[in-house]
């Protein structure tokens, strides 16, 4: 069985900071006042608006395709930062989608579709999903695309979709690939099928000082790379599960909210 429980691998795992996505803009036409025939001397009165409409999110961040960070659209608070959950699920991830649902914070997660095989595993992906989370593609069986054909990269990408799809009824919206590494067919690829492709800004938990609690609590919360719109890499880990309250607390501590990925551009 292929996993991703090599962690000897997950230090190769790079950010390329030169990549370049298409910019995605969003031309949203300006809501047409109505005409109110009254005295502009009158008081201004706030008329109830009887129309419930279906509200849909307006995107509050974009993300920025060479740091992986994400920046403020307009008036979003910019002392925010994104926490994503890579290799879910495997044994801890329903434990952390738990934990921050408690904490009333929003986080993607990352799925391999080597973890979601049986009927146990698909309930666990729905029930992370049921909570809330965001669900993103991180590739059927977590190979480094550059060593596969074109063809195995789009069976890696689109049938994880489509078995994700079946599980929890919609599409992911984001993709991860396998150590961060991209080719030009797989980014071409992860674009029409929808997603919003992401590396991320740090993240410490498979390198060994960091395979403790304490330690990757500390890490995370201290480390000279955060900053406004970080983007976090955690894993499905035992000691990450752990740190996962003390790491929201800290960050919590030092003034950042957590960015909710339905409000990142391109994926409403
Ligand atoms: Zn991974």
């Amino acid at each position: 069985m292929v996993a991703c429980s090599d962690d000897s691998a997950e230090p190769a795992e790079t950010v390329e900071p030169n990549e370049t996505e298409q910019q995605q803009s969003d031309n949203n036409a300006a809501d047409e006042g109505t005409i109110e025939e009254t005295d502009p001397e009158e008081e201004v009165v706030d008329e109830e608006e009887p129309e419930e409409e279906i509200v849909v999110a307006e995107p509050q961040y974009k993300l920025n395709p060479n740091t992986w960070g994400l920046e403020p659209i307009s008036d979003a608070p910019a002392e925010a930062v994104l926490l994503t959950v890579d290799d879910a699920p495997d044994k801890n991830a329903v434990e952390m989608a738990k934990t921050l649902k408690e904490l009333d914070v929003p986080a993607i997660f990352f799925v391999n579709g080597h973890f979601i095989d049986t009927d146990e595993e698909k309930a666990k992906l729905k029930e992370i999903h049921d909570m809330g989370f965001a669900i993103g593609n991180h590739t059927d069986t977590h190979p480094n695309l550059r060593d596969v054909s074109e063809e195995q990269q789009r069976e890696e990408i689109v049938v994880l979709n489509d078995k994700i799809e079946e599980i929890i009824g919609e599409r992911p919206k984001f993709f991860r690939a396998p150590h961060g590494v991209n080719t030009d067919f797989s980014r071409a690829l992860v674009e029409e099928e929808g997603m919003l492709l992401m590396n991320w800004s740090y993240g410490y938990d498979w390198e060994q000082q960091y395979m403790d609690a304490a330690a990757l609590t500390d890490i995370m919360v201290n480390t000279e790379f955060l900053r406004n719109g970080s983007n976090l890499l955690m894993h499905d880990r035992d000691w990450t599960a752990g740190a996962l309250p003390g790491i929201v607390q800290g960050l919590q501590d030092k003034g950042y909210t957590f960015i909710d990925p339905n409000e990142i551009e391109g994926v409403e």
